[in-house]
């Protein structure tokens, strides 16, 4: 790709508030392909692309046909005893509804095929949308929804699980892969790309030149900060939400100078999370029976089976992300909290600043691959029920365990970090945001990434 010139810029100067530290500050204009980090923590304000909708606009069609063939064709095929059994997208659901597990279908199914498809749906209605003479209707609405869906939308966490599957089934009964599986992997590969390919300011840019805003824009946009300013979550737009009744004049979410009850509502669901816990690693989540015997097994219990057959690298994954990384992301936001609500008397809110904000979206993204361990039930429940020769049933455990996934996931969502830098500010006796119409500093974070 030819590398744009200096001149080629493709954004102007915008006051923006950073989300992982609070710090309002002046991203410069931009030329294509470029990153702008804050210049406090670190943590990505803007990356631009050349062609910001183009691209994700082919590769969203693009994972909208795999995601068909996906849906409609076989995953695996397993044989056993002169009994064949198939399975698709939609079987480990099903399954898993005939056992009662049905709270478990639910997030299956929605986190492996409803919020894909609503994810590629929305983007692709608003991509083409935007390429129209005459607008459709609510691109805003659309656009929002689709990006929310993104987060739960865990198509590579499942490509994962069907790997694990199919290692797991490899001694037990005859597996073969369908044309459903090659359409997984391409299309995790596509999502990926899709999603860098995309600059989704640059679409809120386009929805507010077309005038479907929520509220009629300010003629300028603001360049300096005034108190009770704030950047929306969503589309990142700096506005006083006071002058919108409390929303973002251009995507129209609720926006707030901090999350509201961040502290309250984050303890809440860390401490249903451990509670959840317990009963997620104490009930088994499998019960594998061949030929009239067997014994449940837990998701410890899993992983030294796989030691005890040898695989240990899909041990060590397992035990990866079904036992260490919840218990990180519980650890992580207990001490995110405590180093913000204790500030007031402990000497450290200001140590590691930096390293915590950075840590808060580890935690937030890493949580979604505990999930595999789910997802790979699914899967065996499904497959693997050939009456008295094999079978294999989740067991109460796995809904445990699925509840404290979720769980973990609202409680990293619920937090803001943000309150950090704000402790920390406090702590040292100055004021975290701007008291008046500071001048900014400058963004310098900005560098060229590899295009
Ligand atoms: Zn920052
Ligand atoms: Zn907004």
């Amino acid at each position: 790709m030819a590398a744009a010139g200096p001149t080629a810029l493709v954004t102007g100067p915008q006051l923006r508030e950073c989300h992982g530290c609070g710090l309002f500050q002046i991203v410069p204009a931009m030329a294509a392909n470029m990153r702008s980090d804050c210049e406090r923590c670190g943590t990505p304000l803007r990356a631009t692309r050349a062609d910001p909708t183009g691209h994700c606009l082919a590769l969203t069609f693009a994972s909208l046909v795999l995601f068909a063939v996906l849906w409609l064709s076989m995953l695996m095929k397993v044989s056993t005893a002169g009994i064949v059994h198939e399975t698709g997208l939609l079987s480990g659901p099903a399954e898993l509804v005939r056992h009662g597990l049905w709270p478990l279908a639910i997030a299956v199914a929605f986190t492996t095929a409803l919020a894909p498809l609503g994810k590629f749906a929305g983007t692709l209605y608003v991509l083409v949308g935007l390429r129209m003479k005459t607008l459709p209707p609510n691109l805003r609405g659309v656009f929002l929804i689709s990006r929310k869906l993104g987060t739960w939308s865990m198509l590579e966490v499942l490509l994962l699980g069907v790997f694990v599957a199919y290692t797991k089934l490899g001694d037990l009964v005859t597996i073969e892969l369908g044309a459903a599986v090659y359409a997984l992997g391409i299309l995790t590969v596509v999502i990926v790309w899709a999603e860098l390919a995309l600059d989704p300011q640059a679409v809120w840019e386009q929805i507010e030149r077309r005038g479907q805003t929520h509220a009629p824009m300010p003629a300028v946009a603001p360049m300096e900060y005034r108190p009770g300013a704030a950047g929306c979550e969503n589309c990142h737009l700096v506005c006083m939400p006071a002058d919108y009744d409390g929303k973002c004049p251009r995507c129209g979410s609720i926006v707030h100078e901090r999350k509201p009850d961040a502290i309250g509502r984050t303890i809440a669901l860390v401490v249903a999370g451990a509670i959840l816990y317990i009963p997620a690693n104490v009930y088994p989540v499998l019960t594998v029976i061949q030929l009239g015997s067997g014994s449940p097994s837990t998701i410890m219990g899993g992983v030294e089976e796989l030691v005890s057959s040898k695989m240990y690298p899909l041990a060590l994954l397992v035990f990866f992300a079904s036992v260490l990384v919840p218990l990180f992301k519980l650890l992580g936001l207990a001490a995110m909290i405590s180093t913000t609500s204790l500030a007031n008397t402990a000497e450290g809110a200001g140590i590691l600043l930096r390293q915590r904000t950075r840590l808060y979206f580890i935690v937030a993204w890493i949580g979604r691959w505990s999930m595999v361990d789910i997802f790979m039930e699914s899967l065996l429940g499904a497959l693997v029920q050939f009456g008295s020769a094999v079978t294999i049933d989740p067991g109460d455990g796995a809904m445990a365990f699925c509840a404290v996934v979720i769980v973990t996931i609202f409680a990293a969502e619920a937090f803001d970090p943000r309150l950090m830098w704000d402790a920390a500010a406090r702590n040292a006796h100055r004021p975290s945001r701007p008291t008046g119409t500071t001048a900014l500093a400058f963004n310098s974070g900005q560098r060229q990434s590899s295009a």
